[in-house]
């Protein structure tokens, strides 16, 4: 922005209804002309943060793989296959946008190569229904060339490699003094007193799970509103640290890595419930519950036809019941 700019809409027009941009003539720090400068300073109490977890792509660091000849990507610059036909595709990743993009490529690639960290390094496995796709192990090396060395022995010559590994939590505007810790997709702050989201006093992260997560949010954002008007009451911060350190010692004792701290797919009924009791509302639905892990069962286990095929008719039919008692 050009330092002369001044908004080209005057204050009363601006404002939010509940939060008007009133001109304030004592305060030094305000421009009190009608059509103000670009810059203001306010001091506020709280800032919510909501920048979501998909914006910055993740890599994977590979040997070789900086100096690799052929073409690389992130599964959030794919749009559609047909760039790919005919080449021979690596996907470094397995899971949800992999599945997608993989099955969307081999229509139209010679050869489409999976590379998951999740199964054992000797796995070399052709697709089913697929005469051009097969899942390995990860990548060992891609230091020669355009070739691509697994660890299961294989080598293929490849044209591009498709990153489907995710993104990195990614917040340029704070300046945390070291509060939060940002690793590569871990938050090292996190508080989970009955499994209960990242929190920070003065910068409640809002959004930052994996599992099923709109009907979360929602509860994540009254709860949030409820600390922030003191409604619902916060432990202190050596509880809440305590806490913290618990949950970790809990990841580390499973032998669970960092890197799934924000994956609550395995308490997410009793984190929804928790979160729904301290903002005061119903628990959620069974049915609802239920129906996310079934999606994500089907997901993995039918990838070709899980949206379009399911047996939870009668978990369908309740969430309608439910929908028309609605107000
Ligand atoms: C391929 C894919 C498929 C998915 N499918 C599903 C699905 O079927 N069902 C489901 O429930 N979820 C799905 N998700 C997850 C879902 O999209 C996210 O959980 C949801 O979008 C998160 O909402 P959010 O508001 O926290 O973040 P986002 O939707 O990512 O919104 C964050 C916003 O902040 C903005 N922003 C970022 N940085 C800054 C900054 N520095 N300054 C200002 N603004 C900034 C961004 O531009 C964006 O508008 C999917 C995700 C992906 C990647």
């Amino acid at each position: 922005m050009y330092q002369s700019l001044r908004t080209n809409l005057p204050r009363e027009a601006m404002g939010f209804r509940d939060y008007p941009f009133v001109a304030i003539e004592e305060d030094e720090e305000r421009d009190p002309r009608r059509y103000p400068s670009h810059r203001e300073d306010e001091i506020f109490d709280a800032v919510v943060v909501c920048n979501g977890h998909h914006t910055e792509p993740r890599v994977a660091q590979i040997p070789g793989i900086n100096t690799w000849k052929g073409k690389q990507i992130h599964s959030h610059n794919y749009r559609t296959p047909e760039p790919f036909r005919d080449q021979v595709v690596i996907l470094i990743g397995s899971a949800t946008s992999a599945i997608d993009i993989s099955r969307d490529i081999a229509g139209v690639a010679k050869e489409v190569h999976i590379a998951s960290r999740s199964v054992a390094d000797e796995t070399i496995e052709k697709q089913p229904g697929y005469n051009n796709m097969w899942l390995h192990s990860m990548v060992k090396d891609f230091s020669h060339g355009r070739s691509v060395f697994f660890r299961n022995g294989s080598v293929v010559l490849a044209d591009v490699i498709l990153h489907c590994i995710g993104y990195k939590f990614h917040f340029p505007f704070l300046e945390t003094n070291g509060i939060v810790t940002v690793m590569t997709t871990v938050l090292g702050l996190c508080t989970s007193m009955s499994s209960h989201p990242i929190w920070l006093r003065r910068f409640p992260l809002l959004g930052y799970m994996e599992g099923a997560l709109f009907p979360m949010f929602e509860f994540q954002s009254k709860w949030i509103a409820g600390i922030l008007s003191n409604r619902i009451a916060l432990p202190s911060q050596e509880e809440m640290m305590e806490d913290v350190k618990a949950f970790y010692s809990s990841l580390e004792a499973s032998g669970t890595p960092k890197r799934y701290t924000h994956n609550i797919a395995d308490y997410q009924p009793g984190y929804e419930d928790w979160l729904a009791a301290e903002c005061g509302c119903p628990a959620f639905e069974e049915w609802r519950k239920q129906m996310y892990f079934v999606a994500i069962e089907n997901l993995f286990e039918r990838p070709e036809t899980y949206r379009d095929e399911w047996e939870d008719h009668h978990l369908v039919l309740q969430a309608h019941e439910d929908f028309r008692k609605s107000p």
